[in-house]
Order: C-alpha cells, then structure tokens, then sequence
C-alpha cells in the first residue's frame, strides 16, 4: 500500500460540504471535509463526499477540485429533516452510496465519516467493501452535555458515539484535549486515536489592507470587533454582548456578528434583545450569512476577532482570523492555547466572562493597527496549518490504518450484527417525528 493513491469514500450525511456556512447545522465540519477532500485530490488522491440532497436544485455531482467529487444522494424527499430523524433514514443512504458506486465503477481503499451519524452508515459500508473505517467525530454528544448549554444531545448519540469510537479502525481527533475526551466519555483506546489539527486556507484567508476592507464593507466606525460562526448558545455570543459596556467609550468599537440562517432567527433574536436591554445596539450589525470566500474581508476589516465560545473542537475561527493578520481573543477552548501566541498574535482568556473578555478587547483596540511586519508575524504564526501539511498528515494516518488492516489476521475488526447497531426506538428522544428504522431487518421493524 506504501505510496498507492489513495481511493476515498468521505461521508457527510447531515450537512452538505458545499451548504452555506454559518447556517444552524452548516459550519466547521463544512469546511473542514471540503478542504480536505480539495487537497487530497490535488495531491492526486480520488476523493468522493457523499452527502443528501438538501435541495430539490442539488446536481447531483459536483466537483471539489482535482480528483476530488462531492455526491448528493437522494435520501428520503429533498428538504431538510432535523439531524436526529435522519437516524431511520441511514439505512437507505447506505444502498444508495453503495448502488451509486456500484453504477460508476469505484473501489475504495477506506471510508472515513463525519460526526455519528456518518459513522453508522460508514460502520455498515466497511463491511461491505472489507475496507478500514475512521472517523472524526467533530463534536461529542457526551461533552455537550456536560456543559449544560443548549439542547440536550439524546442518550442515542451518546451510546452510538461509544461503540463507533470502540469499534472504528482510526479516530482523528483535532487535538489532544479531544483525544483526551473521547477516551474519558466513550472508551477510545488511545492507540485507537490520531491527532491531527484541522487546516486553514492560506489562499483564500489573506490580509488585505484594512481601511479598504472596512470601506467595502460599509463599516466607516473606528474600531471592529468581529464574531463569526453558527449562532447558537454555544458559542457565547450573549457574554461578547455583555463585555461592550465594559470597553472605553472612546473606542467607539462596532461588534459584527456574521452568520445564523432561517433557523438560526430565534437565537438571533435573543442577541438582538440582549442588546437592546445592554442598550448597545446602535454598535451592534447582524449582517447574517455571508459567503464564505467573501469572509476575508470581515477578518481583515476587524481590528480584533472573538471567539467567545463555552465550546470549541478546534477553533478554525482562530486560523482564518490570523491568517489574514488579525489579533484573535478567545476563551481557553478547543485548540486555541496552541494557536494563539499570548500577547503576540492575541489572548486566551481562562473563561468567557465579560470583564475577562473585554479586558483583552480593549488591550488590543487601544494599540495602534498592527503595521506590515506584525501583519505577516501574525500570518505566519499558523503557516503550518495549512490544507497540505494536514493532507499529508492525514494520508500518513491512512496508510498506517491500512497496512494495520491488511496484517490483520482476518481483515475486519468484530463488530456486532446490524442490529447490534441500530438502537432501540425509545433510546430516540427529541421530539422529531421518529420512522421506523430500515436498518434492522425490515421485517422485524
Ligand atoms: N462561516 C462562513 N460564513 C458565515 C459564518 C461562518 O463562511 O456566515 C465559516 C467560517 O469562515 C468557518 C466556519 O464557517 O470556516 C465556522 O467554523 P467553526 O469552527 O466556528 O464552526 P463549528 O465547528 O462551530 O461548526
């Protein structure tokens, strides 16, 4: 298998690698799957991303790049089904991935999923195809929870997410905090899990001169504090609101909170209330979704980026924003530690509390714009992270699991039978509508 071109199968289920990011269920993982899948094929590897058709106008292939193609399969009718009622339709992307590969022709080395659900479905192609299975998680249910913020992740994730991490050839984890994580709360093995960090666009994600960016923009304010990701509790936007009346009022800053779909409007009202009682909100723009090619211009515009979340995996926030020469504040979560050089290219601070947040702000706001060569420090200091270091990584992970597999006495791990699999309906909660699961055996179900 040594230097072989490597032969792909990525599965996507819930969220489509080419969707808008910064919508409810649309973000990191987005990014993520479609950089990696670009690079690879770009380093000559075959990639295909299968995902559901989310819109009726989906093609059904679209290309990533180079060797590099994102499938839309359809599953149940083409609009968008809450994640947890995607459960029952699991089975049917199975068939239809493996009718789709049947049809063109393709052999696949090893699938590699994303998020659990993906993982059911690639814990079911593997056996099929004799082929190894990884998967990166991107988020734990049982970490979720444990942080008491949002909705609560249903007992069904949390039991799949255990066996998948107990079952699965190779778990990617983004750091070593998240390695940690899925050995306390799923019972990973440590030889079991590899970390890599995730990647950043040195291409796209550019400094830009920040006057012109501001002005193209429309934000002719003084200084711009920036946020930008899906809208949700998670990520500690109500406590990035609440740190603005603690800043200088001469700094006059304006705090941009780019993203949140449709769905996202509740969540976005909230913010918007908070603001009006915090009476801030005349400094205060939701510019909602905007596209992600078009986001250097917010983070070079920005004077400084915040990532105020209670909860990150990695933080790709972080990279993009020091990419383009921006200083970054971010609570002590995810990657951040390592990506943020302290006083140097921005600050980690222990909490999200407001005074810790605004603290740091109004440090950086009160310095003077970073002049060229702080620009390109800030820049470089996450050079490594760019898509082709971590491609490379990522193919060196692959080729260990498959010379692993092939030396395997019998090839496969044990895994239990289908059902095994499939939970129990009553394991469901939320209050999706729940369908019967065609995984099992149709007729017992
Ligand atoms: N993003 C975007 N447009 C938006 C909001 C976000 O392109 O309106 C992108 C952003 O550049 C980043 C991703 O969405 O690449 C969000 O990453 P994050 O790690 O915050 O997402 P999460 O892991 O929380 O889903």
């Amino acid at each position: 298998m040594s230097n072989k071109q490597l032969r792909i199968a990525m599965l996507s289920v819930h969220s489509c690698p080419v969707g808008q990011l910064g919508a409810k269920d649309t973000g990191g993982m987005s990014t993520y799957i479609r950089e990696l899948a670009g690079e690879l094929g770009n380093q000559g590897h075959s990639v295909d991303v299968y995902t559901r058709v989310h819109d009726p106008n989906d093609p059904q292939i679209v290309s990533l790049g180079q060797n590099a193609r994102l499938i839309h399969l359809k599953v149940g009718d083409n609009r968008e089904i809450p994640k947890l009622a995607l459960y029952s339709y699991l089975p049917d992307f199975a068939d239809n991935v493996e009718n789709f590969r049947k049809q063109d022709g393709r052999q696949y080395d090893l699938v590699f999923s994303h998020y659990w659900l993906s993982g059911l479905v690639g814990n079911h192609l593997q056996k099929w195809w004799r082929t190894p299975h990884i998967i990166m998680f991107h988020t734990l249910g049982a970490v979720k929870n444990s942080l008491a913020i949002g909705e609560e992740e249903p007992e069904l994730r949390i039991e799949t997410e255990k066996d998948l991490a107990q079952n699965c050839h190779r778990i990617i984890a983004p750091t070593e905090k998240v390695k940690e994580e899925l050995m306390l709360y799923c019972g990973a093995s440590p030889e079991r899990i590899s970390v890599v960090p995730c990647g950043v666009n040195l291409e796209l994600f550019r400094p830009m001169d920040k006057a012109m960016a501001k002005q193209r923009l429309g934000f002719t304010d003084n200084k711009l504090i920036l946020f930008i990701g899906r809208i949700e509790p998670l990520k500690g936007i109500e406590q990035l609101l609440r740190a603005m009346p603690y800043l200088p009022n001469r700094q006059r800053p304006r705090l941009v909170i780019v993203g949140g779909d449709e769905q996202s409007q509740p969540d976005i009202e909230k913010l918007k209330e908070l603001s009006r009682q915090l009476h801030i909100e005349e400094s205060v723009s939701f510019p909602g979704l905007i596209k992600h090619e078009q986001t250097p211009y917010f983070y070079s515009a920005a004077d400084v980026c915040v990532i105020p979340s209670y909860y990150e995996s990695f933080g790709l926030v972080a990279l993009e924003a020091l990419a383009c020469g921006t200083p970054v504040v971010a609570t002590d979560v995810g990657n951040l530690k390592s990506i943020i050089r302290q006083g140097e290219t921005g600050y980690v601070v222990s909490d999200n509390t407001p005074r810790h947040l605004a603290d740091k702000i109004a440090l950086l706001l009160s310095q003077p714009s970073p002049d060229r060569d702080s620009i390109a420090t800030i820049r470089a200091s996450v050079s490594q992270f760019s898509w082709s270091n971590i491609a490379e990584a990522i193919v060196r992970e692959c080729r260990l699991v498959l010379a692993n597999y092939a030396a395997s006495s019998s090839g496969t791990v044990t895994f239990g039978t289908i059902n095994d699999w499939l939970k129990p309906q009553n394991q469901q909660t939320g209050k999706e509508q729940k369908q019967p699961c065609s995984l099992c055996p149709r007729s017992t179900q």
